[in-house]
């Protein structure tokens, strides 16, 4: 993709030497940015942005964290998922994200299912799904960023997304680690859940939950993901 952007700006910058090369005075052409020269580096991708959990749209039922701050984890993740989406359009992805205030299925089991059905649906041809991390046992001081996949070929997403987040946020680096997470079952697409700091621990909990560290969180992870998306151009 990035050789085909370069010969098409080459081609084009020789066009005009060869126009120029006739007339006595040429008049000056003006030069478009650099941004309109180059193919958004996302266009032909459809990718489904998962907020993880949210509420059952019947009962409230909740199956997420919720922080030692008090705030809850699918309300975070949602901030961070919209903000990554803005993101990924404006290099030209087509974004569906699963889910608004609401699981789109009665938690947990259906809710998962709704999530991967949405991605054959628009067939997503990647899928990040969006979490904040719990300690099982309640332990104040664990922290750090981890990336999860299933399928060999998420395992280069995984690596390219879990590498941008550590660098975007500053996030202890976790490491990716091969989970059989539902999410991330053999769907025929590269899938990666990840888990951006702990709610359980105090200071992490304070500093995921606000917008400045969600915007930070969504451009690392847009990053990761162009980074993936430029080393593997999509086939016609
Ligand atoms: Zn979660």
């Amino acid at each position: 993709m990035r050789g085909r952007v370069r010969s098409g700006v080459t081609a084009a910058c020789l066009l005009l030497a060869v126009a120029g090369c006739g007339q006595a005075h040429p008049k000056p052409r003006p030069t478009p940015p650099a941004a309109a020269q180059r193919a958004p580096v996302l266009r032909g991708f459809v990718i489904v942005v998962d907020p993880g959990h949210g509420r059952d749209p019947r009962t409230g039922r909740y199956t997420g964290a919720t922080g030692v701050n008090g705030v809850a984890e699918d309300a975070n993740v949602l901030d961070i998922a919209v903000r990554l989406a803005h993101l990924l359009r404006a290099d030209g992805a087509t974004v569906v994200v699963t889910r608004g205030t609401y699981d789109p299925g009665p938690p947990p089991i259906r809710g998962l299912m709704a999530r991967v059905r949405t991605a054959a649906r628009v067939h997503a041809n990647l899928f990040i799904s969006i979490h904040q991390n719990d300690d099982p046992r309640g332990r104040p001081s664990t922290h750090g960023a981890a990336t999860y996949y299933f399928t060999p070929a998420s395992r280069a997403l995984a690596l390219d997304v879990q590498r941008a987040l550590v660098a975007g946020t500053g996030l202890q680096d976790d490491g990716i680690h091969r989970r059989a997470f539902f999410v991330l079952l053999p769907w025929s697409r590269p899938s990666v859940l990840v888990e951006g700091g702990y709610l359980s621990n105090p200071q992490e909990a304070r500093r995921i939950s606000t917008a400045r560290f969600h915007q930070e969180e969504a451009a690392a992870l847009a990053r990761g993901i162009v980074a993936y998306a430029r080393s593997r151009p999509l086939r016609p």
